[in-house]
């Protein structure tokens, strides 16, 4: 059946697969839901987006993403309102984002409008995937990447956008024990950190298993000239609470600007919480575990928003950080943003945007 919103094409499933999908016991990243969203840039022009059913792709073994890893992509969710309307929360900041990172990588400009309007039809279209329950939501994945049949380093000529959802539940069951990473880096001045492009996560496999088999979830990265500040943890950035501070580290360069961060600080500030953006240091960390002054941590982004950080790992050393109180700033605050993304309360920020 194929029917036409504005500009996009839609071709439905003829039979949804969402009867034969247990809802109740999902496995993050790992259900898709009956369709998604194409678009390809051929001839220097996006041309013909279309909704139409899941499917795999089918590429030629030149396909340039494959080898040089021109490819981007971002995270975001839909949730579920309290009247049973469902809702994007901060998807102009996700198309802003993934834009900047299509510059850094050489690759074209996606259309804001049509963007968005993607995103809301597709949302629309795979509403009744959105799951039941406090944590659900549907895990929305857009990405690009290089489509040339081409070997040899340049930018691609063709490109393919596409976006797809996957129905979920919570994502970290347990509270995080991290280690603070003085041999290898994720970014470095003048490099992609600031960006979502598939190369960063590839390269961080391999320190990220040599901490897993110690133990921990992930790393804390620290800057790569030195190994002397904190940038971010595993793929989330981190906030700690320091002589009472919320402290997070500045975005330089080299640490990803989280969505989740932002509106963390935004409320933060709002309720009249101190609060600092700045250089944080390894020694400053260790020393306040010690002495009591460090007495919170936390890793925040969209798949887990607030995951709290027990164990810190250093130097051979493990530092315990007390369990975060159900009555505490910090979930309060993560409890606020929860509220918001659900309707629960009013949206003054003009962060939600209702797709159903
Ligand atoms: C996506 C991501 C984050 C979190 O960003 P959100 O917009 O809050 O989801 C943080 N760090 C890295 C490395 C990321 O890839």
């Amino acid at each position: 059946m194929i029917s036409t919103a504005p500009g996009i094409d839609i071709q439905r499933v003829e039979r949804s697969r969402l009867q034969e999908t247990d809802l109740e016991h999902l496995k993050f990243g790992r259900v898709f839901t009956d369709h998604m969203f194409v678009m390809d840039h051929t001839d220097g022009a996006w041309q013909r987006p279309r909704i139409m059913p899941y499917a795999d792709l089918e590429l030629s073994p030149a396909t340039m993403v494959l080898h040089y890893a021109q490819t981007i992509f971002e995270g975001m969710k839909a949730y579920r309102n309290g009247d049973g309307g469902v809702s994007l929360f901060r998807p102009q900041a996700n198309i802003a984002r993934m834009n900047r990172s299509a510059k850094r990588m050489c690759m074209p400009h996606i259309p804001e409008d049509l963007f968005l309007q993607g995103l809301k039809e597709l949302a629309r279209l795979d509403a009744n995937w959105l799951p039941d329950g406090p944590d659900a939501a549907l895990y929305i994945r857009p990405f690009m990447y290089a489509s040339d049949e081409y070997i040899g380093v340049k930018p691609s000529g063709d490109y393919r956008f596409m976006i797809f959802m996957c129905p979920v539940r919570g994502y970290y069951q347990e509270p995080l024990r991290v280690y603070l990473e003085m041999k290898y880096s994720r970014a470095f001045p003048g490099g992609t950190g600031e960006v979502k492009c598939g190369g960063n996560y590839a390269a961080g496999l391999y320190p990220t298993k040599l901490r897993q088999d110690q133990g921990y979830h992930q790393q804390v990265w620290t800057d790569a000239m030195e190994h002397k500040y904190i940038e971010e943890s595993g793929t989330m950035n981190v906030f700690f609470i320091i002589n009472g501070v919320l402290t997070t580290p500045s975005l330089d360069g080299t640490i990803l600007p989280g969505i989740t961060r932002d509106s963390i600080l935004t409320l933060a500030r709002e309720r009249g919480l101190p609060v600092e953006e700045r250089k944080v240091s390894v020694e400053e960390v260790v020393a306040g575990l010690h002495n009591g002054k460090v007495t919170a941590a936390f890793g925040a982004g969209t798949a887990a928003t607030i995951a709290p950080i027990k164990v810190i790992g250093h130097d051979g050393t493990d530092h315990e950080l007390p369990d975060l109180g159900a009555d505490s700033e910090v979930n309060l605050i993560g409890k606020m943003l929860d509220d918001i993304r659900r309707g629960r309360v009013e949206d003054k920020h003009g962060w939600v945007v209702r797709v159903a």
